[in-house]
């Protein structure tokens, strides 16, 4: 099983990425870990990368996808993968799909997490942390017993920069401004299967493996 999973922030992707992962017992690929590992055990790659990461410049393409191809050499992906984060262009896809034709080996799906915009502000909207301790809370999912108020140390409750609500707009526009390419051309290839990512999670879950198991 050769999957990659594509959702926006708030999709519940990492929850379906462990789901899959221990469904199918084939490893979990994330660009961005690949690349810490390769960093901290200062491959060539990783060496190359650092350069790049430590001038704050973004890591080229062909590092990434030489990575990848390391990690796909590795003997726990003769089961399958699961890629998570990967490929985020048009271009890294097509350079990932001549590498794995040319392996045999090519993806058996692309799963995208479809989760409509004002749910997802709702769910990262409504986090909440704890001043002090940094306890969290979710307003609707998960409330404090006194609004506004830690449970445990009864100091006020914040929004982060992060889950405010303006910020969370402009992420997603920007996740979507630079995914719609890439679903179109999973799509035109026939490889791609949108999932809706709302609802309990074992049925999401369900529905991916339904999606799966046809291809
Ligand atoms: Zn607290």
């Amino acid at each position: 099983m050769r999957v990659a999973l594509i959702g926006p922030p708030g999709s519940g992707k990492g929850t379906q990425s462990a789901n899959l992962r221990d469904r199918y017992a084939i490893p979990h690929i994330s660009s961005g870990d690949l690349l810490r590992d390769a960093v901290s055990r200062e491959t060539e790659l990783g060496m190359q990368a650092k350069e790049f990461m430590s001038s704050g410049r973004l890591v080229p393409d062909k590092l990434v996808l030489g990575m990848m191809k390391e990690r796909f050499e590795q003997p726990d992906c003769a089961a399958g993968f699961l890629l998570d984060g990967f490929p985020r262009t048009v271009a890294q896809a097509e350079v990932l799909g001549a590498m794995l034709d040319a392996k045999h080996a090519p993806l058996d799906s692309v799963v995208a997490l479809v989760v409509a915009r004002e749910e997802i502000v709702v769910r990262l909207g409504g986090r909440r942390s704890c001043g002090k301790c940094g306890k969290l809370y979710h307003v609707t999912f998960d409330p404090p017993a006194v609004a506004g108020k830690c449970d445990a140390c009864n100091a006020d409750l914040v929004i982060r920069d992060d889950d405010r609500e303006e910020t969370i707009r402009q992420r997603l526009e920007v996740y979507e401004e630079q995914t719609a390419p890439l679903l179109d051309y999973y799509r035109n290839i026939g490889l791609l299967a949108e999932i809706d990512g709302v609802g309990v999670q074992a049925d999401i879950s369900g529905r991916i493996a339904a999606a799966l198991e046809v291809v």
